[in-house]
């Protein structure tokens, strides 16, 4: 199954993610991750998507859409993924439409005021997991893995602003479009705890068939 995960930042899409792949042997493609581990090796493009990303605004659509339509040309999403960020306007839909044939787009839908305080508490694990610092009682390590939690550089007010700013304007549109599509399965997470939502979203992944 080929599905979108959408939905502002600190929504916990990536959360969802983790758990969707693991449950349902789904591949995870997220482009934040992908754009991340690329500044981590210094690549040119990971020297201009940091630019970018400090900023709270979109990469440009040149590099994120060549990304993307490379990774889904690869062996192992034959037969399906899940896009994590991607897309992220209607532009990058319509690129999106060009070379894949989209299942579902599942909407992460959560109170925007919760989402600076969610963001900005958070801690995550390189190996996929995040946390919030109200639930981690002084604990620096992943429960899952053990490895040291960090904070996202783009985790910090000023840019947590902008990226909510950048969702509202860019991205929200994307709710009406795979709606008129019949493609939208919206997940109300309201205060839910990350177990609450994944249940709510296994409903309706076992409803369309996997
Ligand atoms: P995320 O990990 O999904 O929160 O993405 C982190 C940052 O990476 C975003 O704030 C953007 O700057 C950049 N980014 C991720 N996905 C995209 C995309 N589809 N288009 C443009 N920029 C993106």
């Amino acid at each position: 199954m080929k599905i979108i995960l959408l939905g502002a930042p600190g929504a916990g899409k990536g959360t969802q993610a983790t758990r969707i792949s693991e449950k349902y042997g789904i591949t995870h493609i997220s482009t934040g991750d992908i754009f991340r581990a690329n500044i981590k090796q210094g690549t040119e493009i990971g020297k201009l998507a940091k630019s970018y990303i400090d900023a709270g605004k979109l990469v440009p659509d040149s590099v994120t859409c060549e990304i993307v339509k490379n990774r889904l040309a690869e062996d192992d999403v034959k037969d399906g993924y899940l896009l994590d960020g991607f897309p992220r306007s209607l532009y990058q839909a319509e690129e999106l439409s060009k070379f894949a044939d989209i299942d579902l787009c599942l909407n992460f839908e959560v109170d925007t005021d919760l989402l600076m305080d969610r963001i900005c508490g958070r801690r995550v694990c390189s190996c996929g997991e995040s946390y919030h610092i109200s639930t981690l009682n002084g604990a620096t390590t992943c429960a899952k893995c053990g490895k040291q939690l960090y904070r996202r550089d783009d985790d910090n007010p000023e840019t947590v602003k902008a990226r909510l700013d950048t969702y509202n304007v860019m991205t929200a549109p994307l709710i009406a479009y795979y709606s008129a599509q019949n493609k939208l399965a919206s997940v109300k997470c309201g205060n839910g705890t990350p177990e609450e939502v994944f249940k709510a979203v296994c409903e309706i992944l076992d409803k369309y068939g996997k």
